[in-house]
């Protein structure tokens, strides 16, 4: 057994609502956001927050979560504190709310290690969307509670991430997970959950391992997680690495000893020819209607996936007065708005519009995503979000374009269809996602080794896909783009 349950947790150097991580513009705290959701009172508490302790910049990050950017020196243990009363982190009881970060070092740390393991994603529409096969909420509280008290899940790394798909249509299907879960077409009145290991809900192809009911789902993860504990060796932090080392067959020989529910195999006829419905992205921008008629979810974004107080406040705000009273954080750096009766729609569209969001898809910066970049962050070459801004005026229609300071990728866990990666100030190689037929007559595995000569560049290959033009300036990269979009479309 390579985690012992007296493991201590993982040191880890991710920024938490209690591990506040030095960036160049100040301190960076994460805030975790259960099922992406954010309340009223909550937003206000964490505008406050932002104001008063850090910079004022409030980031929406992939994962449905915010962070809160330049916390002041000296300025943390308050905003914890602050935070914490606003019930924003995870919950420890009395001595979670009433404890003082600064001196209590024991308590930081339990309340790091409970933050770290809250990576469970539902999708934004989650009890609202009108072709959800279940509400996954109710479930995902559970989850969330098992994982955070359970102290053996102390050791997982804050990276480990589980998904929990109602079978939604507004819905991310290309982020890669340890633990996915997806809802099946009820059966018999009995609701089943496909799942699957290190990857994500397909389609197309057959995905999922095996079933279990609904009921079932909480102890399934439990199992999973166990079963990953008992194999993994000190270094492998993701269950990808893990399956890589000992395969997919001796994971689930050990899974038998953890699960005492009922498992359909991934070989039952029902679980092999499951496949996830098609999902439509483009619905987190607009009014579409609930599965109760009558009422509606609007969605918007903020340019580059910053807001400032006052914004959240405005969202706050409209959310109390015409809606549920809940903002909604989505992976798309985006917000939702839910429970508006008809007759608010338009309020509530012209209040997204009062408060600086997009509400437009095809708008050039609703196709445009920036990772903090520099000034902000030491690891970047490049000013990302100011090239953004400069090239959103310049990129060409149904072009989207993912700019990255580093190879890490902090913002967009998927694939882009093109991503300039920064190489120095101003300066960016382009990356396309998919690869047609070449178009310089270089066949592509001799690309691929050639252009993973190092070891960023064969991340960058892996993340970014085919390094298409090298070393442009924001013109350059804007005139590239309409070339290459243009010589992809089988229409042009
Ligand atoms: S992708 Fe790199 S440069 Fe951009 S924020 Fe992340 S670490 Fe910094």
């Amino acid at each position: 057994m390579s985690h012992a349950s007296s493991t201590p947790p993982r040191l880890s150097a991710c920024p938490a609502l209690s591990r506040i991580v030095d960036a160049r513009d100040g301190g960076l705290c994460r805030v975790k956001l259960p099922c992406g959701e954010l309340r009223a009172d909550q937003a206000f508490a964490l505008a406050d927050a932002a104001e008063t302790h850090a910079s004022g910049i409030i980031e929406l990050t992939n994962r449905a979560n915010l962070q809160l950017r330049g916390v002041r020196s000296g300025e943390a243990s308050a905003l914890i504190e602050r935070l914490l009363r606003a019930r924003l982190g995870p919950q420890l009881g009395e001595a979670g709310e009433d404890g003082d970060i600064a001196r209590d070092v024991a308590l930081g740390q339990r309340l790091a290690a409970a933050d770290d393991v809250r990576n469970l994603m539902t999708n934004p529409g989650a009890g609202r969307d009108a072709y959800a096969s279940y509400d996954t909420r109710p479930l995902a509280r559970e989850i969330l509670n098992m994982l955070q008290y359970a102290p053996r899940f102390a050791a997982l790394s804050p990276k480990f991430a589980l998904l929990l798909d109602g079978g939604e249509r507004l819905a991310v299907l290309d982020h890669s997970h340890d633990i996915w879960l997806c809802a099946m077409p009820p059966e018999d009145a009995q609701a089943w959950f496909a799942f699957g290991l290190a990857g994500r809900p397909s389609t197309e192809q057959r995905c999922a391992i095996g079933a279990v009911r609904d009921v079932d789902v909480p102890a399934l993860v439990r199992a999973l997680i166990e079963t990953f504990l008992d194999l993994a060796e000190p270094h492998e932090t993701r269950l990808r690495e893990t399956l890589a080392r000992c395969g997919i067959d001796a994971f689930l020989d050990r899974l038998h000893a953890h699960v005492a529910c009922p498992v359909r195999n991934g070989d039952d006829r029902a679980v092999s020819a499951w496949r996830r419905t098609p999902a439509e992205p483009s619905l987190r921008f607009g009014a579409h209607e609930q599965r109760t008629r009558g009422f509606w979810h609007v969605g918007a974004q903020p340019a580059l996936g910053r807001i400032d107080p006052a914004t959240l406040r405005g969202l706050a705000r409209l959310a109390q007065d015409c809606g549920d009273g809940i903002v909604r954080m989505t992976p798309w750096q985006s917000v939702l708005l839910t429970d508006i009766a008809s007759e608010a729609v338009s309020r509530v569209e012209a209040g997204l519009d009062a408060v600086g969001l997009l509400r437009d898809a095809a708008h050039p910066l609703a196709r445009t995503i920036a990772c903090a970049g520099s000034p902000g962050c030491s690891k970047s070459h490049a000013d990302t979000k100011a090239d953004a801004l400069a090239l959103a005026a310049l990129l060409p229609d149904d072009v989207e374009v993912h700019l990255s300071g580093c190879v890490r990728s902090c913002a967009a866990a998927h694939c882009a269809p093109y991503t300039l990666l920064a190489v120095e100030r101003g300066r960016y190689d382009l990356y396309r996602r998919s690869v047609p037929p070449d178009l310089d007559g270089e066949n592509e595995p001799a690309r691929s080794a050639r252009i993973a000569s190092s070891t960023d560049d064969a991340l960058a290959a892996r993340r970014f896909g085919r390094r298409i033009a090298t070393h442009l300036t924001i013109e350059e990269a804007a005139v590239a783009l309409g070339t290459a979009a243009r010589r992809s479309d089988p229409h042009a």
